[in-house]
């Protein structure tokens, strides 16, 4: 038999209904902990000598079901369910570096990111170097013998830029440095990540894996691109001989980080981002296909000052889109009216489309990033960003588009 197809995977893998009385979704395993028989069978399960689950703070069988499955979508060799995206990019920080380390970030990341990196990371005393997404001169020059990892997003949100991954994915193995990538925007089914020599992927599974708005979840992913045994840093230093040196980072992350930090997966929300996954290849095409349309129209009305859409042919990303993901451009845009007040009214006026601080949800969603997500960052930092007074960001829906259309279009004549 041929190699399973995405589409395929996204349904069955994650599941044996063998093994949960027959079930194929499944079940909510809502305990807090595990019973067993005897205190040897127990201390056993505890040193790891035995397989089993103890407490739902360090696993529990229906995250474990969630984590199997996106693995099997990354082809990772390993994934850590976590209580959101923030967690996920926390997690895997905090295993890669202690206090005097460096890390190096590129400039438009995520606002809650950018949050987490200065106000917590940075505080336990590890340095966040910034680089331009783009330029890859800057990630060389940047690297020193402190740097524990390289942190980039697949596209920047809101600013929609895409570096050039093999490049740095070139730079982080030359310098046996690790290449985090949150993936969120672009999910598995648009970006194979593994191909690309990335170390590991974060996904703020609340958004398109999810699918409906439903719930908050993240996803760190080692996808076995990288030889922890020469990463040097005293938590794997201590596990190199206790287990194999592939599993070093995952198990650095889950048992020192995870367990301790307790920002744990509910089992409930690890139900609902399986559930999710099932159609994520289908509701992906469809975001990009409705993007596609809405960023048309859009770029055709003439009180819209600027559409930015990697889809567009004169992009300047298109190329690189075009080949990253598969002929799509992903379910996000943005774009520019005369000034925030005309943004305000805008959003004021759409029917249809909700404005609110998500993105990756069945319904097509609006916000003005300036005056919320990057409300607290300064003018230079909202610029690297690419977040501008007159910038609204949309999320494009599954809705039939036409609809999606007529309600901008009613709103545009407001404005
Ligand atoms: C939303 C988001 C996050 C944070 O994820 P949460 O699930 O909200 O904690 C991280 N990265 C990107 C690119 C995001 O869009």
């Amino acid at each position: 038999m041929n190699e399973i197809s995405f589409e395929t995977k996204a349904v069955h893998s994650g599941i044996n209904p063998e093994e949960h009385n027959k079930t194929t979704q499944i079940p909510v395993y809502g305990s807090a902990s595990f019973a067993y028989n005897t205190a040897e069978d127990l201390e056993n399960v505890f040193q790891g000598k035995q397989f089993g689950y103890v407490y739902s703070r360090i696993a529990n069988p229906t995250i474990t079901s969630f984590e199997q499955k996106i693995n099997s979508l990354e082809n990772g060799i390993g994934a850590i369910g976590t209580s959101s995206g923030m967690a996920a990019i926390n997690s895997a920080i905090l295993a890669l570096t202690k206090s005097g380390d460096q890390i190096i970030a590129s400039k438009s990341l995520f606002g809650g990111t950018f949050s987490l990196f200065n106000k917590v990371i940075s505080k336990f005393g590890v340095k966040i170097k910034y680089v331009n997404t783009c330029d890859i001169k800057e990630y060389e020059n940047s690297v020193n013998e402190k740097t524990k990892c390289i942190f980039i997003e697949i596209i920047g949100n809101p600013k929609l830029d895409i570096p050039d991954i093999k490049k740095i994915a070139d730079i982080s193995s030359k310098n046996n440095i690790p290449l985090i990538v949150d993936c969120t925007l672009a999910t598995p089914y648009l970006f194979q990540a593994k191909n690309y020599g990335i170390s590991i992927v974060i996904h703020s599974a609340t958004k398109y894996l999810a699918g409906n708005g439903s719930t908050i979840g993240g996803v760190v992913i080692d996808l076995g691109n990288f030889n922890w045994e020469n990463f040097i840093q005293p938590d794997f230093n201590e596990l190199k001989n206790k287990i194999a040196p592939q599993l070093l980072f995952l198990s650095v992350a889950r048992k020192n980080i995870l367990q301790n930090i307790g920002s744990c997966l509910s089992p409930y929300n690890a139900y609902l981002l399986s559930t999710g996954i099932e159609t994520l290849p289908l509701r992906m095409n469809k975001h990009c296909e409705n993007a596609l349309k809405l960023a048309k129209f859009l770029s055709n009305n003439e009180k819209v000052a600027q559409v930015n859409y990697p889809g567009f042919l004169n992009n300047p990303f298109h190329k690189i889109a075009k080949k990253y993901f598969n002929n799509k451009f992903g379910g996000l845009l943005t774009f520019k009216l005369g000034n925030k007040e005309k943004c305000f009214k805008f959003i004021n006026n759409l029917k249809i489309a909700k404005n609110l601080a998500n993105l990756g949800d069945a319904k097509t969603l609006v916000i003005h990033p300036a005056s919320t997500i990057y409300h607290e960052c300064s003018q230079k930092e909202k610029e690297d960003a690419g977040v501008s007074e007159n910038l609204i960001r949309v999320s494009v829906g599954i809705e039939n588009i036409k609809d999606i259309i007529a309600d901008f279009s009613q709103s545009l004549k407001e404005v």
